[in-house]
């Protein structure tokens, strides 16, 4: 039986759709900063994206595009001005850094309560402790598919392959949060084919084209593949072998055109929220969110 495929690009224009309508009624719009450091050519299409998303949504957006070699206390200065920007409800810096700059104390200087892809150590704790916070936009828009497609991740076993800041953990959290049961893979896994075979939902985020065989899909599974690879002809994939998984799975998501497309809007609601926050006067940390 084929799988259903999850229409990330559908759920994502809900979603858009439904910040712009709550965006249109508000007095102050929302607002969001980009900062990008150096010229990485992937980073500028993810940019472009989200200047388009944010047009929209109706939500007021700007760039700070830095030089490859800027000074850390540069790049920090203008993270403090856009903390103390009003008008600027969401920040969101494209990482990783270039080898000089330090990722954590970039984390660490953006405003928590602006901090709309939580990656500020004090959101990530507050994540992992169930507290209400921002969550990183990538695994709460696997949470969204799963949501819309009505699956339930309670009462069922979850293998996660990847196990970064980014993806990997926090998707394992959110998925707890959820009652799932979660199995985090990586590079060190003795096998990860058993360990795949055994989920009811496998979320993949390797970056590694081809990992995830039909084999290691256990019949009617969920497939979630955040990857975004590129093939042999250069065309855009994850890490799934989507044809031969989708004849197995009951659910698959499809690389374009799956996560990617939630996670973006996932950003939209984020920065919403964080400015509705801001409206009611809630500043400082997630504490008072
Ligand atoms: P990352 O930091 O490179 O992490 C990759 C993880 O996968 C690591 O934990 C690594 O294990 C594990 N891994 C790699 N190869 C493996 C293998 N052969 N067997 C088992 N585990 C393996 O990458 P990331 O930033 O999380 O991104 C992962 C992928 O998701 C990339 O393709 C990226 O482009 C994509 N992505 C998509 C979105 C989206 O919105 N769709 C957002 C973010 C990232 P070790 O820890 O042992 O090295």
């Amino acid at each position: 039986m084929a799988a259903i495929v999850m229409d990330g690009k559908a759920l994502a224009a809900k979603i858009k759709e439904q910040v712009r309508l709550q965006v249109e009624r508000m007095e102050r719009k929302p607002g969001m900063a980009m900062v990008l450091v150096g010229e990485n050519p992937a980073a500028q299409v993810y940019e472009a994206g989200k200047r388009r998303d944010c047009q929209q949504c109706g939500i007021y957006y700007e760039t700070y595009r830095l030089p490859e070699d800027v000074p850390q206390p540069e790049l920090l200065d203008v993270i403090r001005f856009l903390n103390e920007r009003e008008g600027i409800d969401g920040i969101l810096v494209q990482f990783p850094l270039p080898e000089h700059l330090d990722d954590r104390a970039v984390q660490l200087a953006i405003r928590p309560d602006k901090d709309v892809d939580c990656v500020h150590p004090s959101n990530v704790g507050d994540l992992t402790l169930g507290v209400d916070c921002f969550w990183p936009c990538t695994p709460a828009g696997v949470m969204r598919l799963l949501a819309e497609y009505s699956i339930d991740p309670a009462y069922k076993n979850c293998t996660m392959v990847g196990r970064s800041n980014i993806v990997g953990k926090p998707q394992a959290m959110l998925l707890l949060r959820r009652d799932c049961t979660v199995t985090v893979c990586h590079t060190r896994t003795p096998d990860l084919a058993a360990e795949c075979r055994r989920a009811d939902i496998l979320i993949t985020a390797a970056g590694h084209t081809g990992l995830i065989t039909a084999d290691m899909v256990k019949e009617g599974a969920v497939v979630i593949d955040v990857a975004v690879n590129r093939d042999d002809q250069g065309q855009l994939c994850g890490d799934v072998d989507y044809q031969a998984v989708a004849r197995k799975a009951s659910y698959i998501t499809p690389v374009p055109g799956g996560v990617g497309p939630v996670t973006r809007a996932v950003l939209m609601e984020n920065t919403l929220t964080a400015a509705l926050r801001h409206g009611k006067g809630e500043i400082g940390g997630t504490e008072r969110l």
